[in-house]
């Protein structure tokens, strides 16, 4: 009796350690399976986003090639004097003129690094941007210029030594674009079809003197002030619509960091990203020398 008692409980103890292991397997089996579905559902949300920026990049691409097809057959907007803008391939033509656009511009550049850096967003994006350039800046920055104007952005000319240019005698202010012109067509075959005046100072010498049209801006980004990526992006973000012209400067990292937030986030919204004499065509204004433009608002 005693050992049939030992024997039932020997058996009893055997099936219990059994079903215990058994259960501790499924459970981990379990939690396997789940650890496999949580980390497959990670991926899928990665590559859905991938997915759409992708899309993205792809869509302002085929905006982009359009507008150079059409362009090719459109000539840009030339200042008197200045024969040498009529070939240029970023001219408007496929833009959607419902859609909302705006000029991004950058000053006092060029500059091999940040240039660089806001060209590689700009590329990547395929859209355009205007860079006022200064022309003592250039020949050691040749690549960044070059790039920029290959890859169908404007090149303004923001004058030779970044002068103040009231006060100045006419043959002066005129001799800080021709001077820069020297340079670009040197550099990138061909003049620049309109200027920015340094620290936007215009008055009616100055507007008569340059000969080109003047083309100031709309939303001051205020970044060689704040030098900080997140009120960059928010002093154009906030207040961004329809024509806008977006004062930033390529000189700074912090810069090119919001240019990399900004133009996706426009893009997004819907805005074309142009150059300024592609937005003022597409708006039906005409730029003319000697004027001052603040927006592309009619
Ligand atoms: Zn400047």
């Amino acid at each position: 009796m005693h050992t049939n008692k030992n024997k039932y409980t020997t058996h009893n103890f055997k099936t219990d350690i059994i079903i215990r292991v058994l259960f501790i397997v499924l459970i981990l089996l379990l939690m396997f399976l789940l650890v496999k579905k949580l980390k497959y559902d990670s991926c899928l949300s990665v590559s859905n986003d991938k997915n759409s920026e992708s899309v993205l990049i792809k869509t302002a691409k085929t905006i982009n090639r359009n507008i150079k097809n059409i362009g090719n057959n459109n000539a840009a907007p030339s200042p008197s004097g200045n024969t040498s803008q009529t070939t240029d391939p970023a001219s408007s033509g496929a833009l959607n003129l419902d859609a909302p656009m705006v000029a991004l511009t950058f000053d006092d550049g060029s500059n091999n690094s940040t240039t660089g850096r806001i060209l590689d967003v700009i590329e990547q994006y395929g859209c355009r941007a205007t860079f006022f350039v200064v022309g003592n800046r250039l020949k050691a920055n040749a690549s960044s210029v070059q790039r920029a104007s290959s890859l169908g952005c404007e090149i303004g000319s923001h004058s030779y030594d970044h002068a103040q240019l009231k006060g100045m005698k006419s043959s002066g202010i005129k001799k800080e674009f021709s001077k820069t012109n020297d340079v670009l067509k040197e550099l990138i075959g061909k003049k620049a079809p309109v200027v920015r005046t340094p620290y936007g100072s215009t008055d009616k010498k100055v507007l008569k003197a340059v000969k080109y049209p003047v083309i100031l801006w709309s939303i001051d980004s205020r970044d060689w002030e704040t030098r900080n990526k997140k009120k960059t992006v928010k002093n154009i973000m906030n207040t961004v619509k329809d024509g806008d012209i977006i004062l930033m400067h390529d000189l700074y990292e912090e810069t090119a960091d919001a240019v990399e937030v900004i133009v996706p986030r426009l893009l997004n919204q819907g805005y074309q990203l142009v150059t300024v004499s592609e937005m003022m065509e597409a708006k039906g204004i005409k730029l003319k020398p000697g004027h001052a433009y603040f927006n592309g608002r009619r």
